[in-house]
């Protein structure tokens, strides 16, 4: 385990580590950074396979760290979710995600939002009503605001998880499996969630015109998500060439650097008026 940490794979577990000083200074730091707002946001473009336009972005965390520069966010999620921090975090991006959702409206374009949600927000008994909160004082409609989950998020704590998607989307909210067909959500369990959207994830995406396997994975999630209702978001979009295969497949949307990095909100905006219709 430990050399697999080392490498920096996603298995790394700093709850294991509780007591290392560089772990509880890192911790102290982080909390720091979030009072002190070093958090931004980066917004990648979701763009609609059938008619090019722009369709909304996802919201990604960086760590704008005084000495240690642009920190991603793989390097301190892991570290918030297990030190209870990630409740805090996790309002501060829904907080600034939606003040931009608000502002794109304003501006007469308005985008949906996706927000990522970590496992551990989805035992947070006050989470649902910190949600609805921050869109009425975002004046933000709840149907422009997409929470993303990982298939583990969900089956870890089906109980839970039932219980809070219920609730978002009763309120109008979006809800996306995150990584989908990286993991083990069974065909069953998908059923009975209030989903609406399957990101299929970009290690089958990325590889669908160069290995045939993936390719026929990433046509049967297109084909199960349409069985389902469920529209389908094909993320790590690398190329033209898949932007092509994915079109011919039936898939939604696309997501991926060919289309664009998640950039600053300034840049993130010029690029959006270059390419409001690709
Ligand atoms: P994710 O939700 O699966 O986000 C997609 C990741 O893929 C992002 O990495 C994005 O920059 C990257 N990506 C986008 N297009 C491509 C592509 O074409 N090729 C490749 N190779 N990669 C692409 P990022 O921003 O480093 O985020 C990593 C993960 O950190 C996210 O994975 C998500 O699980 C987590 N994360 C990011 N922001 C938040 C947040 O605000 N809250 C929580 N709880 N987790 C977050
Ligand atoms: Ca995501
Ligand atoms: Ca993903
Ligand atoms: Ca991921």
């Amino acid at each position: 385990v430990a050399k697999a940490r080392n490498r920096g794979v996603a298995v790394y577990d700093p709850s294991e580590d509780a007591h290392d000083p560089g772990r509880l200074a890192l911790l102290s730091e982080l909390r720091r950074a979030i009072d002190q707002r070093e958090l931004v946001l980066h917004y990648q473009p979701k763009v609609s396979l059938s008619t090019g336009d722009v369709c909304g972005a996802e919201a990604l965390v960086r760590w704008n760290h005084p000495q240690r520069g642009m920190v991603p966010p793989d390097r301190f999620i892991p570290l918030a979710e297990h030190t209870g921090l990630i409740g805090p975090l996790t309002r501060y991006v829904l907080d600034m995600a939606l003040r931009e959702a608000r502002r794109w409206a304003d501006e007469g374009h308005p985008l949906q939002i996706a927000v990522n949600l970590a496992a551990r927000n989805l035992t947070d008994p006050d989470l649902v009503d910190d949600v609805l909160r921050l869109l009425e004082a975002h004046q933000v409609p709840a149907h422009l605001l997409c929470l993303e989950l990982t298939e583990s998020a969900i089956t870890t704590e089906p109980e839970h998880a039932l219980r809070l998607l219920t609730q978002l989307r009763a309120a109008g909210i979006s809800l996306a499996v995150d990584d989908f067909g990286a993991g083990y959500t069974s065909l069953a369990q998908l059923k009975n969630l209030p989903i609406t959207e399957l990101k299929i994830d970009r290690s089958f995406v990325a590889t669908m015109t160069t290995e045939r396997s993936n390719g026929l994975i990433v046509r049967s999630i297109v084909d199960l998500a349409r069985n389902l209702g469920l529209t389908t978001v094909a993320e790590g979009v690398e190329d033209a060439e898949i932007v092509d295969a994915l079109a011919a497949d039936g898939c939604s949307v696309a997501q991926g650097y060919h289309l664009s990095r998640p950039l600053p909100a300034v840049d993130f905006d010029r690029w959006y008026a270059a390419n409001r219709a690709l």
